[in-house]
Protein backbone atom coordinates (compact mmCIF):
# COMPACT_ATOMS: atom_id res chain seq x y z
CA UNK A 1 0.00 0.00 0.00
CA UNK A 2 1.37 3.00 -0.59
CA UNK A 3 1.04 6.75 0.61
CA UNK A 4 0.36 9.45 -1.63
CA UNK A 5 0.68 12.01 0.97
CA UNK A 6 1.58 12.47 4.72
CA UNK A 7 -0.73 14.93 5.74
CA UNK A 8 -0.38 15.71 9.91
CA UNK A 9 3.57 16.54 10.70
CA UNK A 10 4.91 19.20 13.07
CA UNK A 11 8.03 20.70 12.89
CA UNK A 12 9.70 23.23 14.98
CA UNK A 13 7.09 25.71 15.15
CA UNK A 14 5.28 23.80 17.25
CA UNK A 15 6.43 25.08 20.84
CA UNK A 16 8.19 27.85 19.70
CA UNK A 17 6.58 30.70 21.03
CA UNK A 18 7.45 29.46 24.62
CA UNK A 19 10.98 28.21 23.41
CA UNK A 20 9.82 24.59 23.78
CA UNK A 21 11.83 21.79 20.88
CA UNK A 22 8.15 19.83 20.84
CA UNK A 23 9.21 18.59 17.36
CA UNK A 24 12.30 18.52 15.66
CA UNK A 25 12.53 19.10 11.90
CA UNK A 26 12.31 22.31 9.84
CA UNK A 27 9.28 22.73 7.07
CA UNK A 28 12.13 21.95 4.47
CA UNK A 29 13.46 19.30 6.33
CA UNK A 30 10.11 17.47 6.97
CA UNK A 31 9.66 17.88 3.05
CA UNK A 32 12.96 16.60 2.54
CA UNK A 33 12.45 13.12 4.03
CA UNK A 34 8.93 13.02 2.31
CA UNK A 35 10.15 12.94 -0.99
CA UNK A 36 13.33 10.76 0.37
CA UNK A 37 10.05 8.40 1.65
CA UNK A 38 8.60 8.69 -2.31
CA UNK A 39 5.83 10.56 -1.48
CA UNK A 40 4.29 13.41 -3.40
CA UNK A 41 2.64 15.75 -0.81
CA UNK A 42 3.33 16.52 2.73
CA UNK A 43 1.16 18.85 5.08
CA UNK A 44 2.61 20.70 7.94
CA UNK A 45 0.42 20.94 11.35
CA UNK A 46 1.11 22.34 13.87
CA UNK A 47 -0.31 22.52 17.47
CA UNK A 48 -2.79 25.00 17.34
CA UNK A 49 -2.72 28.25 19.25
CA UNK A 50 -4.66 27.25 22.34
CA UNK A 51 -2.22 24.25 23.19
CA UNK A 52 -0.35 25.98 26.14
CA UNK A 53 2.87 24.15 25.22
CA UNK A 54 3.42 23.28 22.03
CA UNK A 55 0.83 25.65 20.03
CA UNK A 56 2.05 27.77 17.30
CA UNK A 57 1.63 31.58 16.86
CA UNK A 58 -0.73 32.86 14.54
CA UNK A 59 1.85 35.74 13.27
CA UNK A 60 4.22 32.59 12.55
CA UNK A 61 1.53 31.32 9.35
CA UNK A 62 3.08 34.23 6.96
CA UNK A 63 6.15 33.07 7.76
CA UNK A 64 5.85 29.69 7.29
CA UNK A 65 3.86 30.02 4.16
CA UNK A 66 7.11 31.44 2.88
CA UNK A 67 9.17 28.78 3.87
CA UNK A 68 6.29 26.52 2.41
CA UNK A 69 7.04 28.05 -1.13
CA UNK A 70 10.90 27.85 -0.88
CA UNK A 71 10.53 23.87 -0.11
CA UNK A 72 8.30 23.63 -2.16
CA UNK A 73 10.71 24.81 -5.09
CA UNK A 74 13.75 22.81 -3.42
CA UNK A 75 12.42 19.57 -2.94
CA UNK A 76 9.71 19.25 -6.23
CA UNK A 77 7.07 17.51 -3.77
CA UNK A 78 3.78 20.02 -2.81
CA UNK A 79 3.23 21.13 0.57
CA UNK A 80 -0.35 22.22 2.57
CA UNK A 81 0.31 24.21 5.34
CA UNK A 82 -2.24 23.05 7.46
CA UNK A 83 -2.77 23.00 11.56
CA UNK A 84 -4.14 20.62 14.26
CA UNK A 85 -6.68 22.69 15.69
CA UNK A 86 -8.12 22.00 19.16
CA UNK A 87 -11.26 21.21 19.89
CA UNK A 88 -12.06 23.25 23.37
CA UNK A 89 -15.48 23.58 24.84
CA UNK A 90 -18.62 20.51 24.71
CA UNK A 91 -20.25 22.91 22.50
CA UNK A 92 -17.28 21.94 19.81
CA UNK A 93 -15.89 25.22 19.53
CA UNK A 94 -12.26 25.03 18.24
CA UNK A 95 -8.82 27.57 18.57
CA UNK A 96 -9.62 28.86 14.93
CA UNK A 97 -10.93 31.96 13.79
CA UNK A 98 -12.47 32.59 10.05
CA UNK A 99 -9.48 34.53 9.14
CA UNK A 100 -7.49 31.34 10.40
CA UNK A 101 -9.42 29.38 7.93
CA UNK A 102 -9.23 31.29 5.33
CA UNK A 103 -5.50 31.34 5.32
CA UNK A 104 -4.84 27.88 5.83
CA UNK A 105 -4.81 24.68 3.02
CA UNK A 106 -7.14 22.23 5.59
CA UNK A 107 -7.87 21.63 8.85
CA UNK A 108 -7.33 19.31 11.44
CA UNK A 109 -9.10 18.94 14.79
CA UNK A 110 -7.88 17.18 17.81
CA UNK A 111 -8.16 17.23 21.12
CA UNK A 112 -5.31 17.54 23.92
CA UNK A 113 -5.23 18.19 27.17
CA UNK A 114 -2.84 21.07 27.31
CA UNK A 115 -5.35 23.55 25.66
CA UNK A 116 -7.04 26.42 26.51
CA UNK A 117 -10.66 25.46 27.12
CA UNK A 118 -12.98 28.76 25.53
CA UNK A 119 -14.06 29.54 28.71
CA UNK A 120 -13.70 29.25 32.41
CA UNK A 121 -16.00 26.70 33.08
CA UNK A 122 -15.24 24.33 30.32
CA UNK A 123 -12.19 23.57 31.80
CA UNK A 124 -14.53 21.24 34.78
CA UNK A 125 -17.03 20.39 32.48
CA UNK A 126 -15.14 19.33 29.31
CA UNK A 127 -11.28 18.88 30.38
CA UNK A 128 -11.21 17.86 33.53
CA UNK A 129 -13.13 14.30 33.33
CA UNK A 130 -11.40 13.39 30.23
CA UNK A 131 -7.73 14.55 32.05
CA UNK A 132 -8.87 12.19 34.81
CA UNK A 133 -9.35 9.40 31.89
CA UNK A 134 -13.46 9.10 32.80
CA UNK A 135 -15.87 6.73 30.07
CA UNK A 136 -18.56 6.96 32.24
CA UNK A 137 -21.76 7.13 29.93
CA UNK A 138 -22.58 10.60 30.46
CA UNK A 139 -18.48 11.35 29.46
CA UNK A 140 -18.53 9.35 26.63
CA UNK A 141 -21.83 11.42 25.65
CA UNK A 142 -20.53 14.78 26.27
CA UNK A 143 -17.48 14.49 24.41
CA UNK A 144 -19.88 12.83 21.28
CA UNK A 145 -21.57 15.80 20.80
CA UNK A 146 -18.63 18.27 20.91
CA UNK A 147 -16.60 16.53 18.32
CA UNK A 148 -20.56 16.15 16.40
CA UNK A 149 -20.83 19.65 16.73
CA UNK A 150 -17.36 20.60 15.68
CA UNK A 151 -17.92 19.06 12.55
CA UNK A 152 -21.14 21.33 12.10
CA UNK A 153 -19.50 24.11 12.84
CA UNK A 154 -15.94 24.14 11.03
CA UNK A 155 -14.70 23.16 7.40
CA UNK A 156 -12.55 20.03 9.21
CA UNK A 157 -10.56 17.52 7.05
CA UNK A 158 -9.46 15.44 9.25
CA UNK A 159 -10.03 14.57 12.99
CA UNK A 160 -6.55 13.33 14.30
CA UNK A 161 -6.29 10.49 16.62
CA UNK A 162 -10.12 9.90 17.21
CA UNK A 163 -10.45 8.70 20.48
CA UNK A 164 -7.82 9.44 22.62
CA UNK A 165 -8.17 10.98 25.99
CA UNK A 166 -11.27 11.60 25.08
CA UNK A 167 -13.60 8.83 24.66
CA UNK A 168 -16.56 8.53 22.33
CA UNK A 169 -19.45 7.10 20.61
CA UNK A 170 -18.26 5.60 17.21
CA UNK A 171 -21.54 4.89 16.35
CA UNK A 172 -22.59 8.89 15.95
CA UNK A 173 -19.13 10.23 15.20
CA UNK A 174 -18.94 7.78 12.30
CA UNK A 175 -22.40 8.72 10.68
CA UNK A 176 -21.45 12.23 11.26
CA UNK A 177 -17.67 11.82 9.68
CA UNK A 178 -19.74 10.32 7.15
CA UNK A 179 -22.45 13.10 6.48
CA UNK A 180 -20.19 16.07 6.63
CA UNK A 181 -17.62 14.34 4.91
CA UNK A 182 -14.90 14.82 7.45
CA UNK A 183 -11.75 11.85 7.57
CA UNK A 184 -10.98 9.94 10.80
CA UNK A 185 -7.57 9.43 11.04
CA UNK A 186 -5.37 5.88 11.44
CA UNK A 187 -2.64 7.73 13.61
CA UNK A 188 0.59 7.15 13.36
CA UNK A 189 1.22 6.97 17.02
CA UNK A 190 -2.31 6.51 18.81
CA UNK A 191 -4.83 4.90 17.74
CA UNK A 192 -8.51 4.19 19.85
CA UNK A 193 -10.65 2.34 17.63
CA UNK A 194 -11.84 -0.98 19.28
CA UNK A 195 -12.92 -4.22 16.95
CA UNK A 196 -16.11 -2.81 17.11
CA UNK A 197 -15.69 0.42 16.42
CA UNK A 198 -14.14 -0.26 13.58
CA UNK A 199 -16.86 -2.59 12.47
CA UNK A 200 -19.14 0.30 12.78
CA UNK A 201 -17.38 2.58 10.91
CA UNK A 202 -16.27 -0.07 7.82
CA UNK A 203 -20.17 -0.29 7.82
CA UNK A 204 -20.60 3.46 7.55
CA UNK A 205 -18.40 3.41 4.54
CA UNK A 206 -16.36 6.29 6.79
CA UNK A 207 -13.28 7.44 5.26
CA UNK A 208 -9.82 7.58 6.69
CA UNK A 209 -6.83 9.04 6.05
CA UNK A 210 -3.32 7.30 7.35
CA UNK A 211 -0.38 9.44 8.60
CA UNK A 212 2.70 9.97 10.83
CA UNK A 213 2.06 12.34 12.89
CA UNK A 214 5.77 12.99 12.76
CA UNK A 215 7.64 14.97 15.47
CA UNK A 216 10.69 15.01 13.60
CA UNK A 217 12.06 14.39 9.90
CA UNK A 218 13.10 10.22 10.24
CA UNK A 219 9.41 9.68 11.66
CA UNK A 220 7.60 11.71 8.30
CA UNK A 221 6.15 9.47 6.34
CA UNK A 222 6.44 6.51 8.88
CA UNK A 223 2.49 5.31 8.60
CA UNK A 224 3.23 1.72 9.93
CA UNK A 225 1.21 1.39 13.15
CA UNK A 226 -1.97 3.17 10.63
CA UNK A 227 -1.31 0.36 7.10
CA UNK A 228 -0.66 -2.64 9.71
CA UNK A 229 -4.08 -1.66 11.72
CA UNK A 230 -6.28 -1.28 8.25
CA UNK A 231 -4.68 -4.54 6.87
CA UNK A 232 -5.68 -6.55 10.21
CA UNK A 233 -9.13 -4.86 10.20
CA UNK A 234 -9.83 -5.26 6.45
CA UNK A 235 -10.25 -1.60 5.79
CA UNK A 236 -11.02 -1.32 2.27
CA UNK A 237 -8.16 0.73 0.91
CA UNK A 238 -10.90 3.19 -1.50
CA UNK A 239 -11.61 4.27 2.09
CA UNK A 240 -8.60 5.28 2.54
CA UNK A 241 -8.21 8.58 1.03
CA UNK A 242 -4.61 8.93 0.89
CA UNK A 243 -3.78 5.54 -0.35
CA UNK A 244 -2.21 5.54 -4.02
CA UNK A 245 -4.19 8.65 -4.39
CA UNK A 246 -4.35 12.25 -3.63
CA UNK A 247 -7.36 13.23 -0.98
CA UNK A 248 -10.06 15.95 -1.42
CA UNK A 249 -9.87 19.01 0.70
CA UNK A 250 -12.68 20.84 1.57
CA UNK A 251 -11.18 24.55 0.27
CA UNK A 252 -10.36 22.40 -3.28
CA UNK A 253 -14.25 21.41 -3.76
ZN1 LIG B 1 -2.45 15.44 18.38
ZN1 LIG C 1 -0.04 15.93 15.92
Amino acid sequence: MVLYGDYHTHTIYSGKKFHIKHAKGTILENAFAAKQKGLKEIAITEHGFNHRLYGTKRSYLKRMREEIELAKQKTGINILLGIEANIISSDGDVDLTEEDIKNLDFIIVGFHVNARPSKFLEFFKFFLPNILGFKRQKDIKRNTLALMKAMDKYPIDLISHPGVKMPVDFKYIGEHAKKTETHLELNGKRIAYTPKDVEILKKLNVKFMINSDAHSPARVGECNKGTNFAIRYNIPSENISNMGKRPKFKKEM
